[in-house]
């Protein structure tokens, strides 16, 4: 089973929790032991998992991660993204949650965060569920 989950970004950086609409693409396909797959077909962009109770977490690593690679630093790449090509290499475009009687393993305070780089925009992630 394969969905795509449609995201809206507002801001150049920001985190999005996704991590309601993957528990719905879990109950649509109905399958209770396995892996699910989260992924983002993009190059300035990325997914990971982190606190979610807290969102003061989430700005923390977006403003750090802008602090770690700045927008504008003489990068050879000329489209005025640089910056967001390489954090989409620092967080990664995959993660892989097991599944266990319907539900992510999900740690307590685990949410799972579309990672905008240069929004805003439209994006797809992919959310592939495997029985096993
Ligand atoms: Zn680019």
């Amino acid at each position: 089973m394969i969905k795509y989950l449609n995201v809206r970004s507002r801001q150049r950086n920001e985190f999005i929790d996704i991590t309601g609409e993957v528990e719905r693409a879990l109950e649509d396909c109905g399958i209770a032991e396995g892996v699910c797959y989260i992924y983002v077909p993009h190059t300035t962009a990325g997914v990971t998992i982190n606190e979610g109770a807290d969102p003061a977490v989430a700005r923390d690593i977006v403003n750090n991660l802008s602090r770690l690679v700045p927008h504008d630093l003489g990068y050879f790449h000329r489209e005025g993204n640089a910056d967001a090509h390489i954090k989409s290499s620092l967080t990664g475009v995959g993660l892989h949650v097991p599944v266990e009687a319907g539900k992510l393993t999900l740690g307590t305070w685990q949410s799972i965060y579309f990672c905008e780089f240069d929004g805003p925009r439209h994006r797809r992630c992919v959310v592939k569920i495997i029985q096993g």
